[in-house]
């Protein structure tokens, strides 16, 4: 199974939709369709740096003129998708009457941890 790609430029969280390959001993960087394997010498780029790309001085840059086309989601996109929703419908935080339960310690009831100790009736 593929995993998730990301663009290989630092600090670019865009999901890469297009393969850089150097060609060295043509001083040629080759922009194309996202590559199926990871290779050395190429780095997975996002469409916005694919399409921005400049080669070195003295390489020629050969680009995919077509539509860059994303792959499809993977599992752990999927997984990550599903950690976020999660993360979306995370608690509120605690309401004011259960701080104003704490600011009490001389009260029966405390918190130890996310948990309420109800003390016991008489
Ligand atoms: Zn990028």
């Amino acid at each position: 199974m593929r995993s998730p790609r990301r663009c290989s430029r630092n600090g670019c969280p865009r999901q890469a939709v297009a393969t850089l390959t150097y060609v060295y001993n043509e001083s040629t960087a080759v922009v194309g369709p996202l590559a199926a394997f990871a290779e050395p010498h190429t780095y997975d780029l996002c469409e916005p740096h694919a399409r921005s790309l400049t080669a070195p001085r003295g390489w020629d840059v050969v680009r995919h003129e077509g539509e860059f086309e994303p792959p499809p989601p993977t599992t752990d996109d999927l997984v990550a998708l599903a950690e976020a929703v999660r993360e979306a419908a995370r608690p509120a935080p605690p309401r004011p009457d259960e701080i104003e339960a704490e600011q009490h310690p001389g009260q029966q009831t405390g918190r130890r941890g996310h948990l309420r100790v109800i003390p016991p009736s008489h």
